[in-house]
């Protein structure tokens, strides 16, 4: 059941340093359920992490998509939030403190590599790498160099620069050169990142022989840092455009999880309203398997962000 495919987290933030560090929010972790103190309001999430959740313990909850990715299912890994709430660090992480991707990367190696070897020469796995960055509903490849050349969407993973990694640690670099680019592409904003969400994909292929006969499978593991999800109120037309594009495009993926989620007899999924769920249209539904991590600040001070973060998270199960 696709139900069993989707899931929607939230991950608390350590209290930054704030001289005032009221909390609005109350958690039972048995119920997975959060509390917004400020006006009650109660949601249920499949798994609530706490401020203090290491890294290893989100790793460990998205583990069946990196399982099933090796085994030829799409997986895609979502952060959602304002700027400054983790997304950044549940899914790159530090030195000390690596996140997902790192952590999901090397483990794809280990792994392969262990099968291959148990298997001689009857299994063989490519895996390839891609970057994009989507700004103002516009797609750009983080690997080419030449970033300000919007690529074309149709057959996107043609089109977009794909490279081959032979390591773990080949295809971090890649990946860390790729978002270095994203705080400059596409415009002169100081502050793109925040602005913009960058997908990074890892393509794996896989081939093996059973009864004599050749077996090929493709899977495609997203991680995608979204764009600041905070309602941006500057009065300036660039950040207009910028905040209505993030709007739009938060919304629709929504809108294309919660349908994922809730399937109805003919239903149309709204796909094509966004960039971002055109690309991963074959990574999102069907048997593929997704997991938003909403990150929140605790804060009282965040708690309007935070409340309507919850609500994003509220309104797509
Ligand atoms: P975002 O990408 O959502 O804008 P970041 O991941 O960059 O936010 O987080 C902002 C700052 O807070 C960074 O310095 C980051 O290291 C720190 N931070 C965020 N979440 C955690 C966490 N769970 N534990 C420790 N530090 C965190
Ligand atoms: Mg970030």
């Amino acid at each position: 059941m696709a139900q069993e495919n989707v899931n929607v987290v939230v991950r608390i933030r350590p209290s930054s340093n704030e001289t005032n560090d009221e909390t609005c929010i109350q958690t039972d972790p048995i119920s997975s359920t959060i509390t917004l103190t400020t006006n009650e309001k109660q949601f249920h999430m499949d798994k609530v992490f706490e401020q203090n959740a290491p890294q290893e313990e989100i790793f460990e909850y998205v583990q069946p998509i990196i399982a099933a990715v090796k085994n030829g299912i799409h997986g895609t890994i979502f952060a959602y939030g304002q700027t400054g709430s983790g997304k950044t660090h549940t899914m790159i992480g530090n030195d000390k403190n690596l996140g997902i991707i790192p952590r999901a990367i090397e483990i794809i190696f280990t792994d392969l590599n262990e099968e291959s070897k148990k298997r001689n020469d009857n299994f063989k796995f490519k895996i390839s790498c891609t970057a994009l960055q989507i700004y103002c509903e516009k797609t750009y490849d983080l690997l080419n160099g030449n970033e300000k050349i919007e690529i074309p969407l149709r057959d996107i993973f043609k089109n977009a620069k794909e490279i081959e990694v032979k390591s773990s640690n080949e295809c971090m670099e890649i990946i860390k050169r790729g978002l270095k680019q994203r705080k400059v592409a596409g415009t002169s904003m100081n502050e793109t990142s925040s602005r913009s969400h960058a997908i990074l994909t890892l393509t794996l292929k896989t081939e093996y022989f059973k009864e004599n006969k050749k077996h090929e499978r493709i899977s495609r593991l997203n991680m995608v840092d979204l764009a600041g999800s905070e309602k941006h109120t500057d009065n300036n037309k660039t950040q207009n455009r910028e905040a209505a594009n993030i709007n739009k495009s938060l919304s629709t993926l929504g809108q294309v999880i919660r349908a994922i989620i809730n399937p109805t007899p003919k239903q149309v999924i709204p796909y094509r309203d966004s960039k971002l769920t055109t690309i991963l249209r074959d990574s999102l539904g069907g048997n593929s398997k997704t997991t938003v991590i909403v990150n929140i600040h605790s804060n009282s001070k965040y708690a309007a962000e935070t409340s309507s973060t919850l609500d994003f998270a509220a309104n797509v199960k």
